[in-house]
C-alpha cells in the first residue's frame, strides 16, 4: 500500500494570520480546471462573486477585485484616492497600519502620524485634536485590527469622528477584520475599505478587493497621481461589463464566490459569532499555560498575541511546535520579533484543533523552560 496517513505525510496545521487553512470545499473549487478571463462563464462569476462579495462587505458600493495581494490593495488606495502633496492622517500602533503612511510617503502625500503605545488602541480624542489642527487632510487611514500586535480598533467611532470634524475620506484596511469580526461598511460611513484573499475569505493569496463609496469615486476622478496596473477607474469599467483589463487569476476568484457562499450559508452572525467564541476558548488556554496576552483590552477576534515567557524566543517556540507537532503559528513582527507569538484560529479549524494546539504549546513551553 502507497497510502499515507496525514501523520506519515506530515500533514501541517496553520495557526497564522493569512495563509489560513483552507475548507476542503473551496479547495476543490480552487483545483479546477482553470477558466480563461475571456469567457461568459468567467464573466458571469465575476459578476455573481462581487455580489457575494458585497454582503461580506455589507455594503451597496462598488467592489473591485484587484489581482495582488492586501498591500497592493493599500496602494492602489494611495494612487486613485490622492494626489501628490495631499495630506493625510496615520493611525500608527504597529507594522500593518504604518504601512499605509510608508506607502503614503512614497508617493509624495504629507502624512500625518497619529502614534499609540504598542498593544493599545488609540485614544480617539487625539484625532479629534488633530482634525481641529489639519483642515486640508484629504483622508485618515487606518486598520480595523493591527495583525502584528492584536489590537482591535474602533473603527465605527473613529468614522464617526472622522466625518463629524472634516471632509476627509475614511480608508480602512480590514486584511485581518473581513469575515473574522464585525464591520459594517455602509452604517459606519466607511468610504473605501480593503481586504485580501488570504486571511478571512479562507483562499489562497493573490487576490484583494476594495469597497469604494460614491464619494470616493468623485474624488478619484480628480486625483493626480501616475497609475496603470492599479487603476481603479480603468478596473471598475471593465468589471462592471463583466470584463477585466489584464489576465485575471480566475480560479481565486472561482474560489472566492465558494467562499463567499459557504460563509452566506453559514450565515455571516453565525460565521463571526465561532470567531468570537474561539477568541475567548483561546484566551482561556492561555491563562491555564499562564501566558500573558499583549492585548488586555480591545483585542481582535480570530488572532491572539501572547508575551513570551521565561528567557525562551518566539523563533525557538515557533520552529520546536512545527518539527514537534506539525503545527505553524507566526512569531512577532518588527520590534517585537522574539518577544511576542501570535496564534491565529481563522479558516478550517475548530475546537479540537485548538485543543490540539494548546496541548501540543503546553509540551513546547515546559520543555523550553
Ligand atoms: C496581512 C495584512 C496585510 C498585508 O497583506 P499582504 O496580503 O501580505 O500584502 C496588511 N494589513 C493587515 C492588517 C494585514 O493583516
Amino acid at each position: 500500500m502507497k497510502i499515507k496517513t496525514n501523520q506519515e505525510k506530515k500533514v501541517k496545521r496553520l495557526f497564522t494570520p493569512g495563509p489560513v487553512q483552507i475548507p476542503e470545499i473551496i479547495q476543490v473549487a480552487l483545483n479546477k480546471p482553470l477558466i480563461n478571463h475571456q469567457t461568459v462563464e468567467f464573466s458571469q462569476l465575476l459578476m455573481e462573486t462581487e455580489e457575494l462579495l458585497k454582503d461580506i462587505f455589507q455594503t451597496k458600493n462598488d467592489i473591485i477585485m484587484v489581482p495582488s495581494s492586501g498591500t497592493g490593495a493599500m496602494e492602489a488606495c494611495i494612487t486613485n484616492f490622492f494626489s501628490p502633496g495631499d495630506e493625510v492622517i496615520v493611525l500608527d500602533m504597529g507594522e500593518f497600519s504604518a504601512r499605509w503612511g510608508l506607502i503614503a510617503q512614497m508617493f509624495g502625500l504629507e502624512v500625518h502620524w497619529l502614534n499609540a503605545p504598542v498593544g493599545i488602541a488609540l485614544d480617539p480624542a487625539q484625532l479629534i485634536k488633530m482634525l481641529k489642527s489639519k483642515p486640508n487632510v484629504k483622508g485618515v487611514l487606518f486598520v480595523a485590527a493591527e495583525t502584528s500586535t492584536g489590537v482591535q480598533n474602533p473603527v465605527k467611532l473613529l468614522a464617526e469622528l472622522t466625518k463629524k470634524h472634516s471632509n476627509a475620506l475614511v480608508l480602512v484596511d480590514a486584511i485581518s477584520t473581513l469575515a473574522i469580526s464585525e464591520l459594517k461598511t455602509d452604517d459606519w460611513g466607511l468610504d473605501v475599505v480593503i481586504a485580501s484573499s488570504q486571511k478571512g475569505l479562507m483562499l489562497p493569496p493573490g487576490l484583494s478587493f476594495l469597497s469604494v463609496s460614491h464619494r470616493a469615486w468623485v474624488i478619484a476622478l480628480k486625483t493626480k497621481m501616475s497609475r496603470y496596473y492599479f487603476d481603479l477607474i480603468r478596473l471598475r469599467e471593465s468589471l462592471k461589463r463583466g470584463e477585466v483589463p489584464y489576465t485575471f487569476p480566475s480560479n481565486l476568484v472561482l474560489g472566492c464566490n465558494v467562499s463567499c457562499k459557504f460563509i452566506l450559508e453559514y450565515t455571516y452572525k453565525n460565521w463571526l459569532t465561532k470567531y468570537r467564541h474561539m477568541t475567548e476558548i483561546v484566551h482561556g488556554f492561555g491563562q491555564t499555560l499562564g501566558l500573558e496576552r499583549l492585548v488586555k483590552v480591545g483585542y481582535s477576534q480570530g488572532i491572539t498575541v501572547f508575551k513570551v515567557p521565561y528567557k525562551t524566543t518566539a523563533s525557538k517556540i515557533k520552529d520546536m511546535l512545527e518539527k514537534e507537532h506539525d503545527i505553524i503559528i507566526s512569531t512577532g513582527i518588527g520590534m517585537l520579533k522574539e518577544n511576542v507569538i501570535r496564534v491565529a484560529y481563522i479558516g478550517d479549524l475548530t475546537y479540537i484543533d485548538l485543543n490540539h494546539l494548546f496541548y501540543s504549546l503546553s509540551l513546547v513551553l515546559k520543555k523550553l523552560k
